[in-house]
């Protein structure tokens, strides 16, 4: 009895070490540079060569539990639903024409943090805008009028950490804070540890996010466009439309513009952040309120990318979200209809394939000894059932390709 007892504590002894190394590789590879752990002075962080933060150093038990690769906001995810929590699901726009037209889809998320802004509900919108420094990277801003947030809206394909304003919020405040469904994630798994915040940061809006384009991606973008980067004025990736044209502007005035599904399809999309390959929550089920692109449907059921008047589809994931959308609606701010989740299939099946086909990404990156976020197998595998035993071992293969490949 007490040799096998000392034999399993030397096993787990011996053990120890690779566990630890692990947890410290898992933390490294993916890392999706939402700016918390620095700006709280959690950890020291650098930039990869493609401008992709990840952790150097720092404190390593918070980091487990903040970052969403140590799994922690599965515990508040339904795995009975592919596409997540749901309060009230619409298809939407902003009423105010201009906004519609500037924004990224339909202006939806513009709109309910401006309603926030006017009715005092809080004091400042957390959220992204492009760097004045150079148009192909972001930061992050607070905006405190509508006037802002609306010259601010729009997708910027492209690295952010919206969570890099948290150590220097005013405490007295209440914000909005608005990012990718990563950064909510993070926000939310740090409240877990540090429950005040949720008096600071009272509600949280996201958008469907099928991944964060690399610094390189930025340069192949420009190259394609045919624009100087060091000649660069504004770069906008869409919006001013739907989808909108990728456009350059040089300071020379010159414009140089290319279509949605060449920059997002053939460019931007090819290279992203690892995590992003490995992410279980594209749709921004961690917020109060998401928003993705509610394309409308060809025949054959595929999306229309010709160009439109912009069209969201709107979840309100949490009860708060659904309130707050009742009242945005009811103050006659947005125009929404029911939506078909059946149809949502057909405009999102990236997203949907990437949650049902985690459980092969998984199983490829283990067979070749790659570090994993620390997903709960056993709720992957209820997503499995969306797509076919077919395309599971197409994504199966094609993912063990890449990875052989070094693509991921
Ligand atoms: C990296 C990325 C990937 C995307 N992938 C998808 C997808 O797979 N499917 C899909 O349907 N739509 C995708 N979108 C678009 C997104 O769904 C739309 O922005 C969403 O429908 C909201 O539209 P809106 O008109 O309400 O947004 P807007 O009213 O224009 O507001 C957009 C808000 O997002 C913020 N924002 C912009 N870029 C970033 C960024 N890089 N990081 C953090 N915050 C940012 C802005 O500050 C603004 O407040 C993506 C956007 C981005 C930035």
């Amino acid at each position: 009895m007490l040799i096998t007892l000392l034999a399993c504590v030397s096993i787990l002894y011996l053990l120890m070490p690779l566990v630890q190394k692990n947890m410290k590789k898992y933390i490294k590879d993916y890392c999706v540079g939402c700016g918390l752990c620095e700006a709280l002075g959690k950890a020291k962080c650098c930039e990869d060569e493609r401008g992709f933060l990840h952790p150097e150093s720092g404190d390593e038990e918070w980091l487990s539990s903040v970052c969403p690769s140590g799994g922690r906001q599965q515990a508040a995810m339904d795995f009975g639903k592919i596409w997540g929590k749901t309060q009230a699901v619409y298809y939407g726009w902003s009423k105010d024409e201009a906004v519609r037209r500037v924004a990224s889809s339909g202006g939806i998320i513009t709109e309910i943090a401006s309603w926030l802004l006017e009715h005092h509900s809080v004091d400042g919108v957390i959220h992204t805008c492009p760097d004045p420094d150079d148009e192909t990277k972001t930061v992050s801003c607070i905006s405190t009028t509508r006037d802002e947030l609306i010259g601010r809206s729009g997708s910027r394909y492209s690295i952010s950490h919206p969570l890099s304003v948290m150590g220097m919020l005013d405490k007295t405040k209440r914000y909005a804070f608005i990012g990718k469904p990563c950064d909510i994630a993070a926000l939310n798994n740090y409240i877990l540890i540090q429950p005040e915040v949720q008096n600071v940061i009272v509600v949280t809006l996201s958008f469907f996010c099928a991944g964060l384009p690399s610094r390189d991606a930025q340069d192949k973008l420009l190259s394609h466009l045919g624009c100087q980067k060091d000649k660069l004025k504004s770069l906008r990736y869409r919006g001013d439309g739907w989808p909108g044209f990728t456009t350059a502007v040089a300071m020379d005035g010159g414009v140089y513009r290319t279509d949605y599904p060449t920059s997002w399809g053939k460019i931007l999309g090819r290279d992203i952040m690892k995590m992003c390959r490995f992410c279980l929550d594209g749709i921004g089920e961690a917020a109060d309120i998401s928003c993705g692109d509610a394309w409308y449907l060809t025949e054959d059921k595929k999306p229309d990318f010709s160009e439109g008047e912009g069209r969201n589809v709107v979840f309100a994931r949490t009860e708060k979200g659904a309130e707050l959308l009742q009242k945005v609606i009811q103050d006659c701010k947005i125009e929404v209809q029911p939506a078909n989740m059946a149809d949502i299939g057909c405009m999102q099946a990236y997203q949907r394939d990437r949650r049902a086909s985690m459980i092969d990404k998984l199983i490829a990156a283990k067979v070749l000894g790659k570090s994993v976020p620390r997903w709960k197998w056993t709720s992957i595998i209820k997503y499995g059932s969306h797509i076919s035993f077919r395309r599971h071992l197409s994504i199966l293969k094609g993912t063990l390709k890449r990875i052989v490949n070094g693509k991921i």
